[in-house]
């Protein structure tokens, strides 16, 4: 394929898709606008599904790669400190805090990371934001009404 699409910052949204939320390999194309909204739209040559920009998964246009916000989100689930996180994986701690910040600001859509991508249990979703909560201090109302979010999402009704 000549035409790269390494730009393109947005994942498949698509829960079946074998892309789904994944920056490696994932192959999406701009195609088309919004009727209403007029924003851009997405779609995914893997399941031929259509999405909006605003549902991508903005921790990726961080510095860290996918397979290290992986690693890092399991040692979370351990319960490895910010310090300790550092240290088991060679990542500086203002990056760590920053992840653990966005993670926060996205939690509803995060929740669905850590069960697709990173594998984790509904009880290690919940010990996850649990511990994300107790780091964080300072969290806005946004990313506290997200971890609400998320938590609920994670649980069997
Ligand atoms: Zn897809």
């Amino acid at each position: 394929m000549a035409r790269p699409r390494g730009s393109i910052e947005v994942v498949c949204q698509n829960p079946q898709c074998d892309f789904y939320l994944t920056e490696k390999g994932k192959d999406i194309i701009k195609r088309g606008r919004d009727a209403k909204t007029r924003r851009q739209r997405y779609y995914c040559i893997h399941c031929g599904k259509f999405f909006m920009e605003t549902k991508g998964t903005p921790l990726f246009n961080k510095k860290l790669p996918e397979s290290e916000i992986i690693n890092i989100c399991k040692h979370f689930v351990e319960k490895n400190g910010i310090r300790s996180v550092e240290r088991l994986t060679g990542h500086h701690r203002d990056t760590i805090g920053s992840l653990l910040s966005d993670i926060a600001e996205q939690a509803e859509q995060m929740n669905s990371f850590l069960i697709h991508n990173v594998k984790l249990s509904p009880i290690e979703c919940d010990e996850f934001w649990s511990f994300v909560k107790k780091k964080k201090r300072i969290l806005s109302d946004h990313a506290r009404n997200q971890i609400l979010l998320a938590m609920r999402g994670s649980l069997p009704a």
